[in-house]
């Protein structure tokens, strides 16, 4: 286990990184899902209280 992990590549990723915290704008909860919508545009679902937007 040599987590040897270069922090130049961390901080590149930090700013590249697609995985943004969503929160529920009805519940603020943060258990949402990236689903994609029927034209090929990408919505999101709340897990928590079942909202979805986009
Ligand atoms: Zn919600």
């Amino acid at each position: 286990m040599s987590a040897s992990r270069s922090e130049e590549t961390d901080d590149l990723l930090a700013t590249a990184d697609t995985h943004v915290p969503l929160s529920c704008p009805s519940c603020e909860s943060a258990h949402v899902a990236q689903v994609l919508g029927d034209n090929g545009g990408v919505s999101y679902v709340c897990t928590s209280c079942g909202h979805s937007w986009s």
